[in-house]
């Protein structure tokens, strides 16, 4: 269908954003959300769930980048890897990239997500979808922190939608209690937090729930122009010291080592280690 009509995004109920759609490319109700996919005139295809703004073929990299390089290189040798939501394929195929990743494993709730980003947004995941090392499950989150081993992860990057809706119960004591647990003794979990202009209590409320379960707690920052509000926060939980502090000589050797230098867009050593300098408005919400 060709239109030159306008979407606007409803994720607040009195201020957002608007996109011209020049051609809507899907409009479909999983059985968890109301997905739409359109190209737009300004920032390529779109998707939107329930309202939401998720991604756009312009600026994803600026968040893919920031939510997988930096905890995978602030580890330093992050093999096992696990990623809930994301089911865009962006984050999966970013983590990918690091070749000391032996194997990502996947778990997205919505099979309708994935099979119209490979169709609409095939360029997001590229072939991260064929990796041998990636393992996509559809499923719950909550699900499978639940069943999985203790200790079997080093890195945790959560993707998901806001903590309402589907992706609620990854915002929870439980969830957060298991993913401390099937995380190694120096691992540690990233997850997408909002935007604290306008989300505060998602990233205050959350970082209060993982303080209870991984010593240290922060968050990170990353300009995202199409999440409204000024700085989006990723959500930082580690269980040893020291990985937010990683100098930026060593922050490069790491991306050197691991293929990811002069491949990025956003992501630099020195934007990844100012990353975690919070504006006071944000330092604020810290526990
Ligand atoms: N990077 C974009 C962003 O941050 O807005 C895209 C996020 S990605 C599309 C969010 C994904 O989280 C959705 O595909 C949604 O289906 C998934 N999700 C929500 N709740 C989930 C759960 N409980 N378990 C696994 N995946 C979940």
């Amino acid at each position: 269908m060709t239109t030159d009509s306008w979407i606007n995004e409803s994720l607040y109920p009195d201020w957002g954003q608007r996109f011209l759609v020049t051609r809507e490319l899907a409009r479909v109700k999983s059985d968890f959300q109301d997905i739409v996919i359109f190209e737009s005139s300004s920032h390529g295809r779109v998707m939107v769930l329930d309202g939401a703004i998720q991604i756009t073929e312009r600026d994803e990299f600026v968040y893919q980048e920031m939510l997988t390089h930096v905890p995978l290189l602030a580890h330093g040798s992050a093999a096992n890897v696990l990623i809930i939501g994301a089911g865009d394929g962006g984050v999966l195929r970013r983590v990918l990239q690091h070749k000391n990743v032996k194997r990502a494993v996947m778990v997205e709730i919505d099979g309708e997500v994935i099979r119209l980003c490979k169709k609409f947004l095939p360029g997001i995941a590229g072939d991260a979808w064929n990796d041998p090392r990636a393992d996509v499950i559809v499923g719950d989150g909550i699900d499978y922190v639940k069943r999985a081993q203790d200790g079997s992860f080093d890195a945790i990057v959560v993707d998901s939608t806001d903590p309402i809706g589907v992706g609620e119960v990854l915002f929870t004591d439980e969830f957060y209690q298991n993913c401390a647990r099937i995380l190694t003794a120096n691992g540690l979990i990233v997850n997408q937090c909002g935007v604290p202009f306008m989300q505060a209590d998602e990233l205050r409320e959350t970082s209060l729930r993982r303080k209870q379960f991984f010593p240290y707690v922060t968050a990170y920052v990353a300009a995202v122009p199409t999440y409204v509000g000024g700085f989006m926060t990723l959500g930082w939980a580690a269980k040893s010291a020291g990985l937010t502090t990683v100098p930026v000589a060593e922050i490069r050797a790491r991306a050197d080592a691991a293929g990811i230098l002069g491949t990025t867009r956003y992501w630099t050593p020195e934007i990844h280690a100012g990353a975690f300098n919070l504006p006071p408005y944000i330092e604020m919400h810290m526990p």
